[in-house]
């Protein structure tokens, strides 16, 4: 039975399952058969897509195969645990399964599994933007194939290739490509694989403006995933196609390429390459002059993005976006773009060194736990060099740090701290405040009817408002107390060593100047007030639950009236 179902994995994995959990049942005392009923059950649901259960499964099957000696089935669980952490976007724990796969691969001297997990970890190394760490796991695995089982081939190359492509060496990546489009083929490799090796000959020729090359592979790759109706590859193949056309002088064909792209990925809940489509299209818009729909394309390309992800892609969109509101004369979205670019550009290169910190630190670990007797020898010699590698390294992540945070706790219009410097503050404020039993303060200062004040003057006149403010808040604070633009007109005040009276005193002072201030000088009938709420911290809170206890006496303060202090 167990047989039948893992023949049946990956043809009807809804049935596999069925029996694997059938076998599981009744295989409680026989460590053998349940460690291969368990993986056959949790690899069923990692194809489903269900991560979580697919992993508690596999987990389950490591410990039994392991009890059962099975070190071919552990190393097969692992890498499936593997692929579980990675689309649920945990690259540790996914780098933790591989590197202990590949330990026992090595030691069982299983040629393919141990070529396939370095795949694996070139594949995890290369999303992480550590393309070097994934060219030497790639390049390993290659090298491992062709000496002992000249089978799948084609994956690793393609692979390979798809590294090259990151680091913009397209030429390179043409020859793995072209490569693995062969292999593949001799291989008798799936459908999906000859038409991703073939779109990829495309890719890569485009790269390099070879557009009627690229035509002619993409054409075949499209053929493929046409005849198929392939939900997820072909609007990207098409916007690549659409790119080459556009390149060979042909915009006409070129538009309507893309507008098909487009509406494939409109009608699919298939969102793995929209980001792709929509930034091909707004750059294609761009080029035509038609600015404003590149502005819309390539925002929505954005928002298929994750918040906080910081890729290549990222910050491609946001040069991409900079220039099309320049073309549409938004200076303003145009540099906060230019700005964003810039920001997730430094990102990428601080994360790529922690990557690599990281892939270090791993190596170690996993060898320190496997191979004791080998730890004195590491440590005196390789220890010793990387070492010096991960000292060099943390120097470097250091001074990045440094810079981006110099660039990054100021807000450029106020020129105070910004949000995300002063919720970092604010735990180390409230730390210290219960560490050394001291009183602490939070207020927070909203400007009353401020969309009032755009509407009524004008944007200019707001943001002068926020600035005369700014300068307000700062002559009023001592040195200690920390002051941020938190949002849009809010203002947050942290004030250490300031029990709840004296915050009042002083909070009520600074809403008097802030009344008071001759506004007429900045713009004829123009009246500015803040209303604020005041929270002291006690024993049970941490910095949100002090943030959220001002809030909400700042909401009363509105709902009071406005132009007043609520301690
Ligand atoms: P309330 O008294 O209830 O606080 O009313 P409000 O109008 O101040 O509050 P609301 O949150 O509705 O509006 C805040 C406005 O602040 C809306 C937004 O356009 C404006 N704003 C946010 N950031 C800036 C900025 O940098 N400059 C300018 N001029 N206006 C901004
Ligand atoms: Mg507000
Ligand atoms: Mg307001």
């Amino acid at each position: 039975m167990i047989e039948r179902a893992t023949t049946l994995l990956g043809s009807a994995p809804e049935q596999a399952r069925d029996l694997a959990r059938q076998v599981r049942s009744s295989a409680l005392a026989d460590p053998g058969l349940l460690s291969r009923a368990l993986f056959v059950s949790g690899s069923a649901s990692l194809g489903k897509g269900e991560y979580k259960a697919a992993d508690e499964e596999l987990q389950a099957a490591v410990a039994q195969a392991q009890a059962a000696g099975d070190t071919v089935l552990v190393i097969k669980a692992l890498r499936n645990r593997l692929k579980c952490a990675f689309f649920t976007r945990n690259a540790d724990e996914a780098l933790l399964h591989g590197m202990e796969a590949l330990e026992l691969a090595r030691d069982c001297g299983d040629a393919s599994l141990l070529a396939l997990t370095h795949n694996d970890l070139g594949l995890i190394y290369g999303n992480l933007s550590d393309f070097e760490g994934a060219l030497e796991h790639l390049l390993e695995g290659l090298r491992i194939l062709r000496e002992n089982s000249p089978s799948r081939l084609g994956t690793l190359l393609n692979n390979i290739g798809n590294v090259y492509l990151e680091l913009d060496d397209h030429a390179e990546a043409l020859t793995f490509f072209r490569s693995a489009a062969e292999a593949i083929r001799a291989e008798g490799d799936s459908w999906r694989n000859e038409a991703i090796a073939l779109g990829n000959v495309g890719r890569a020729s485009l790269g390099i403006e070879k557009y009627d090359d690229a035509l002619e592979w993409l054409e075949r790759s499209l053929a493929i995933y046409e005849s198929k109706n392939d939900p997820v590859y072909l609007a990207p193949t098409l916007a690549r196609y659409g790119s080459a056309l556009a390149g060979a002088g042909r915009a006409e064909e070129a538009a309507v390429t893309f507008g098909r792209a487009l509406n494939l990925i409109d009608s699919s809940t298939h969102r793995e390459f929209a980001d792709e489509v929509l930034y091909e299209f707004g750059k294609f818009e761009l080029a035509q002059n038609r600015a404003e729909h590149a502005v819309e394309l390539l925002s929505r390309g954005l928002d298929e993005i994750p918040a906080g992800e910081v890729t290549g892609r990222v910050h491609d969109l946001h040069l991409a976006l900079a220039r099309a509101y320049e073309a549409v004369d938004d200076a303003r979205e145009s540099l906060d773009h230019y700005k964003a670019y810039h920001r997730v550009k430094e990102a990428v290169a601080s994360s790529t060194i922690t990557v690599r910190i990281r892939r270090l630190m791993m190596q170690f670990d996993v060898e320190r736990a496997r191979q004791q007797e080998e730890l004195f020898r590491l440590r005196n010699v390789h220890l010793a060099n990387a070492n010096a590698e991960l000292q060099e390294l943390h120097r470097q992540l250091e001074e990045k740090n440094q810079e981006l945070h110099e660039i990054s706790i100021k807000d450029a219009l106020t020129d105070l701290f910004n949000r995300r410097y002063l919720d970092s503050q604010l735990g180390v404020e409230v730390s210290r405040a219960h560490r050394y039993q001291r009183t602490l303060c939070a207020a927070m200062c909203d400007i009353d009817h401020f969309k009032e004040i755009n509407d009524r003057f004008s944007h200019s006149v707001g943001d002068e408002v926020l600035k005369r403010i700014a300068i307000l808040l700062r002559e009023s604070a001592r040195v200690t107390d920390v002051i941020s633009r938190y949002g849009g007109e809010e203002f947050l005040l942290i004030l250490p060593d300031t029990d709840l009276s004296g915050a009042g005193r002083f909070t009520e002072r600074l809403r008097a100047r802030v009344a008071d201030f001759p506004w007429e000088d900045i713009a004829g009938g123009l009246r500015v007030t803040l209303s604020i709420g005041v929270a002291l911290l006690d024993d049970t809170m941490d910095g949100p639950s002090l943030l959220s206890a001002a809030d909400e006496r700042l909401y009363r303060a509105k709902r009071d009236g406005r132009d007043r202090v609520v301690a």
